[in-house]
């Protein structure tokens, strides 16, 4: 890997979703051919919710490295961005029609999904990509690489009062049966589920057997991501402070190719455990995503932050923190879900002085709750990050690093 270099300023910024088509939210693609390192935005809300007038998709982000695509999390509605942003279609010509060909392989060059923790504004799309990517060219005789958490081993303090039964995973490769599996089990238990049709798929269309093209890796299984050198996992057995679901660390690899290294840190999402940031090095410089923290890590999203280019956090409106749940109180019914605001996120009082802390050049906001929220609220934060503050939105696309010159050639990959 060569020295970074600063973030470029190519930028696509796009017109508001609302005013867009309504098949490709502001018109055509971004331009991507001028960077080699391409980070596109696909979800640009968070919650468990959808939005009112609001037009954007969960969590989700596209990093492209040349010709190499990689997916950091699958909220709702990540699936159909990323053939608004990635599917150039492939056309074939019938005298002076333009007609559809007979595949459309936009993801074949899918290398690999990182998910930063389990909440389905995260991964809601994941069985979606599982099914349609399939269709549009992953694992076409190359393994997709699946990484994310594993299980967490214990459930939640029960905030709610929830009085109902607890559902359990009995099935997979985990024994014994566990109300919280991970995404190795997760998986197993997608293609399960939809396994009639998946062989279905097979047998009409060609599909790939995704039981040997998925290689889905858990982070902390000592055989796929050990965790780094003096951690030491939680118990299971007691009730958990952030303390112990994001203890200080250093930042520790979890994957590489020739294109990338990509390293993660554990974040305070409080008792949804294990979530974690991840960081992604390519020569054109260093992407951190934050995924879903409270604003204090005891110093690990700073340290995994260390000299990056480009923060993607989290955040959550202040004014809207302040107005829905004022009163609001241990015995009120939205207690649960204002305890849940206030110690799993980073409200956007708090996150000009977290991003001004990692030292980045750029912070983009995402995972924006409510999605509603006006851009112009949020663009106070900038009063406490001295960098360039971009307000997320779906399909909004910004190149890391230098863009290539006039001829536009790519360089080769390292
Ligand atoms: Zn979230
Ligand atoms: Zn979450």
């Amino acid at each position: 890997m060569g020295p970074m270099r600063t973030a470029g300023s190519g930028l696509s910024r796009r017109p508001r979703p609302a005013r867009a088509s309504a098949d490709r939210p502001g018109g055509q693609p971004p331009r991507t051919d001028q960077y080699n390192t391409v980070l596109t935005l696909l979800g640009t809300t968070g919650g468990m919710t959808w939005w009112p007038d609001c037009d954007r998709a969960s969590a989700s982000q596209a990093l492209a490295v040349g010709d190499a695509l990689y997916v950091i999390d699958l909220g709702f509605g990540a699936t159909r961005r990323l053939a608004q942003a990635f599917n150039r279609g492939q056309y074939v010509r019938r005298g002076r029609e333009r007609i559809q060909g007979e595949l459309t392989t936009f993801m074949a060059n899918v290398r690999a999904v990182f998910l930063t923790h389990l909440h389905m504004d995260h991964l809601g799309d994941y069985a979606t990509f599982l099914e349609v990517g399939a269709r549009s060219g992953y694992g076409d005789g190359k393994e997709l690489v699946v990484i994310g958490p594993g299980s967490r081993g214990r459930l939640e303090e029960n905030h709610s009062g929830y009085a109902g039964g607890i559902m359990t995973a009995e099935a997979g490769s985990d024994s014994p049966a566990t109300p919280t599996p991970g995404t190795r089990r997760m998986t197993e238990l997608l293609l399960q589920a939809f396994a009639q049709n998946f062989n279905d798929c097979a047998r009409d269309e060609g599909y790939p057997d995704l039981t040997r093209i998925l290689d889905v890796r858990e982070i902390g299984d000592p055989a796929a991501i050990p965790w780094p050198a003096g951690f030491t996992p939680p118990d299971p057995g007691r009730p958990w402070t952030s303390d112990d679901t994001c203890p200080a660390m250093e930042p520790f690899a979890v994957y590489e190719d020739d294109r990338l290294r990509v390293s993660a840190v554990l974040v305070d999402h409080f008792q949804v455990y294990p979530s974690f940031a991840y960081r992604f090095d390519t020569d054109d410089g260093g992407l951190v995503i934050s995924g879903d923290t409270g604003p204090d890590t005891r110093g690990n999203l700073q340290r995994l932050a260390r000299g990056a280019d480009v923060l993607v956090h989290e955040v959550i409106d202040q004014a809207w923190i302040e107005s829905a749940f004022a009163g609001v109180d241990r015995n009120h019914p939205a207690w649960p879900l204002y305890d849940h605001v206030m110690t799993a996120h980073t409200s956007s009082a708090d996150l000009g002085r977290v991003a001004a802390s990692c030292q980045v050049k750029t912070l983009v906001l995402s995972h924006i709750a409510p999605g509603n929220t006006p851009p112009w609220r949020l663009r106070a934060i900038q009063r406490d990050f001295p960098g360039r503050l971009v307000v997320g939105e779906d399909l909004m696309a910004m190149g890391i690093g230098q863009p290539f010159g006039r001829l536009g050639v790519h360089r080769p990959a390292v």
